[in-house]
């Protein structure tokens, strides 16, 4: 009920449009029964041969109805299809804002394709809410009225059997269906969830597929997937079906009903014999607006389930709460990190026990150690996807908690070993850093990350396509624009988060002087299990298992025969 009630608040602002387009259905049903009345009573009526000029009436409310019904069909459909539209849209941009606020920390536990399943399947199911759920009962009450108001004229009975036939196949049948049909809905969503998931992992993950012979395994799971969805959906068109047929039964009972009860009145004289025609007519066409009544269960629903999911996600609280009012921008910009310890959650030990390090402004920090020691889980905190649990983190004098997670972001800037690059032209990946940048600063950026000529020398120039995740592109091309977006962007402060790693060593050295061109003048915090370039960094501070254990310039680590010392003669082994 909670759920329907926050539906029904979701639908609210449209609630004008949904009105204008209930009354166009009711005004489209009502033109249907004027006009199948009409011509029948006109039919009826020219077989007397009166003269032609009695029927002028007739002939003009069938042709009357004849047009309203079309032109009333058009509207009500251009009205719910618009509503409809306006709704999902709404819908999409709300949740993809709640998304925005959750990412990454919340989402993780989430699987891509079950998020994708959510804001496009299950936004989209959220349509019937509208069509198939609340409009149809409304469309039915209101022809209630005039239908009875028109049967009762001739003869209450009629009216009356009307009514128990109409609450036969809008209330009896309904409640009928949803007994057959319970759950059908629910699972229908929520097994389409688990094939988009499926199918997701399975196309992002083609190559690791096919490299370990699993493709046979993955496709008898999505088989087996779609089979389950196919049952559900069978076993909603068999509702559907079944639907349909005992509508149908209850219509042409009640018109048969209303026939037998009609005859022997005209017989007695109590009726005329014209209206027969025109009676049983009305009631057979009115039962338009019954029809679509007994699928009100299973839409609603699956509504509920779809809706359900949207909910779980907009409902999560973020990990991290931005303060009421943003410190905005430091007068200086050193990082101080006091005795921080964080941990993921209450049950995982800590990632990060206890860490102290300052970072000057303009100075260059490095923050080393082997894979697990917690580095990516110091990026994290840095930048605010993570609040940490112990000690603090200064930005400039001010905790990095009084800041927005926008302004962090807008005044660090991060390089990563996985520059995500959109399916777009080389110039709209660069400016995701700087939206209002001209052509001249782009160019200079590329420049300066010395891509500029390979970017000319694409057959568009800046305005070539990358392709998806920028696959037409190097390793060391995507780190070049990685770095010609940070020089775009132009933050204080800068993390480069194993920039260079999963590049070859020649590339890596270029990139590196790239790199130390992006350094220039601003506060550098450089993330790494690799050792190349640290020779120019003020401090290095080695990490393991969470904790500091070394700290100094690269020759102080060197002679100290520690953990550091370890892990450079590993590397030169491998690399002689
Ligand atoms: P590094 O970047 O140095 O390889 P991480 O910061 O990724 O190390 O990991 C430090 C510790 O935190 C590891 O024990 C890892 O398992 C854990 N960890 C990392 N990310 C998460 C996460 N999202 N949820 C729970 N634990 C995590």
């Amino acid at each position: 009920m909670k759920t329907f009630l926050r539906l029904l608040r979701l639908l609210a602002p449209h609630w004008k449009m949904m009105l204008w387009a209930v009354l166009l259905g009711f005004c489209t049903i009502g033109s249907n029964v004027g006009l199948m009345a009409t011509s029948a009573y006109l039919i009826a009526w020219a077989a007397l041969h009166p003269p032609i000029l009695n029927l002028m009436g007739a002939t003009a409310a069938v042709r009357f109805f004849g047009i309203a019904r079309a032109v009333f069909r058009y509207l009500e459909r251009y009205f719910s299809h618009h509503v409809t539209f306006r709704l999902l849209s709404q819908l999409r941009v709300w949740f993809y804002q709640a998304l925005e606020t959750l990412a990454p920390a919340r989402l993780m536990d989430y699987r891509s394709g079950d998020l994708l399943s959510r804001i496009v399947a299950d936004v989209e199911t959220l349509k019937n809410f509208y069509l198939r759920v609340l409009s149809p009962p409304l469309v039915a009450l209101m022809i209630l009225g005039p239908v009875f108001a028109l049967l009762a004229h001739f003869q209450t009975k009629f009216a009356y059997v009307v009514i128990f036939f109409f609450l036969l196949a809008g209330v009896v049948v309904p409640l009928g269906i949803r007994l057959l049909g319970r759950r059908v809905g629910r699972q229908r969503v929520e097994t389409r969830a688990r094939l988009h998931a499926h199918l997701v992992d399975s196309i992002q993950g083609m190559t690791e597929i096919v490299a370990f012979h699993q493709a046979e395994q993955r496709l008898t799971k999505m088989n087996s997937l779609n089979r389950e969805l196919l049952q559900l959906q069978g076993r909603m068109s068999t509702l559907a079906g079944l639907t349909g047929s005992l509508t149908g039964f209850a219509m042409n009972l009640a018109m048969w009903t209303v026939l037998v009860l009609a005859i022997p009145m005209v017989e007695s004289g109590e009726l005329k014999g014209i209206y027969l025609a025109m009676l049983a007519l009305a009631v057979l066409s009115s039962f338009e607006a019954v029809a679509p009544l007994p699928l009100i269960f299973p839409h609603l629903e699956e509504s509920m389930a779809a809706a359900k999911r949207l909910f779980d996600i907009t409902d999560a609280e973020p990990a991290v709460q931005s303060p009421a009012v943003s410190a905005g921008r430091p007068e200086k910009y050193d990082l101080q990190v006091t005795g921080v310890s964080f941990r993921y959650d209450a049950e995982s030990p800590w990632a990060l026990k206890n860490l102290d390090f300052c970072l000057p402004q303009g100075g260059r920090v490095a923050v080393v150690g082997p894979s697990g020691a917690g580095k990516s889980t110091l990026v994290n905190l840095l930048l605010r996807f993570w609040d940490y649990d112990r000690g603090s983190i200064c930005l400039g004098s001010r905790s990095l908690k009084e800041y927005s997670q926008e302004d962090i972001l807008s005044l660090i800037g991060v390089v990563t070993q996985r520059t995500h690059l959109f399916n777009a032209t080389v110039r709209e990946n660069l400016l995701l850093a700087r939206p209002g940048a001209g052509q001249e600063e782009v160019i200079q950026a590329a420049r300066r990350a010395r891509i500029h000529s390979f970017i000319e020398s694409l057959p568009q120039g800046y305005e070539t396509y990358i392709g998806e995740g920028g696959f037409k592109l190097s390793g060391g091309q995507r780190q070049r624009l990685a770095i010609a977006r940070a020089l775009l962007k132009d933050a204080p402060v800068l993390i480069l988060d194993e920039a260079t790693a999963g590049l070859d060593p020649v590339t890596e050295k270029e990139v590196m002087e790239d790199i130390y061109e992006l350094m220039k003048g601003r506060t550098t915090l450089v993330i790494t299990h690799r050792l190349t370039g640290l020779e120019v960094m003020d401090e290095i501070v080695v990490l393991d298992r969470g904790q500091v254990v070394e700290r100094g310039t690269q020759e102080e680590l060197l002679r100290q025969h520690g953990l550091f010392r370890k892990m450079w003669d590993l590397a030169h082994q491998i690399i002689s």
